[in-house]
């Protein structure tokens, strides 16, 4: 199942897409500001991204083999955090003009 997850970046305050069906890897890159996710957060959300697809999956698999009422589920986040905070610990492109 394909899944594109919403990521925001506070470092340049921006949202950018994460198509987990076309990624390998497990790094997690800001595209407008080349900010990086640590390693850790990033397997963690990669994994969770999977976990979201996996259960959408099995909820479909149940309601075709099964008979099974349908139903697929998905999330909408309240983001926490402020982009000063953000700011603080940010990178900025090698090649960013600001
Ligand atoms: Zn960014």
């Amino acid at each position: 199942m394909a899944v594109t997850a919403k990521i925001k970046c506070f470092s340049c305050d921006s949202t950018f897409d994460y198509y987990f069906f076309l990624r390998k890897d497990e790094e997690i890159k800001c595209p407008h500001c080349c900010t990086q996710m640590d390693e850790q957060s990033a397997k963690k959300v990669i994994h969770a991204i999977g976990e979201f697809a996996d259960t959408n999956a099995d909820l479909l698999k149940y309601a075709t083999g099964l008979k099974e009422p349908l139903f697929q589920f998905d999330l909408t986040v309240n983001y926490l955090g402020n982009k000063k905070l953000a700011r603080m610990h940010g990178f900025k492109c090698s090649d960013d003009s600001e």
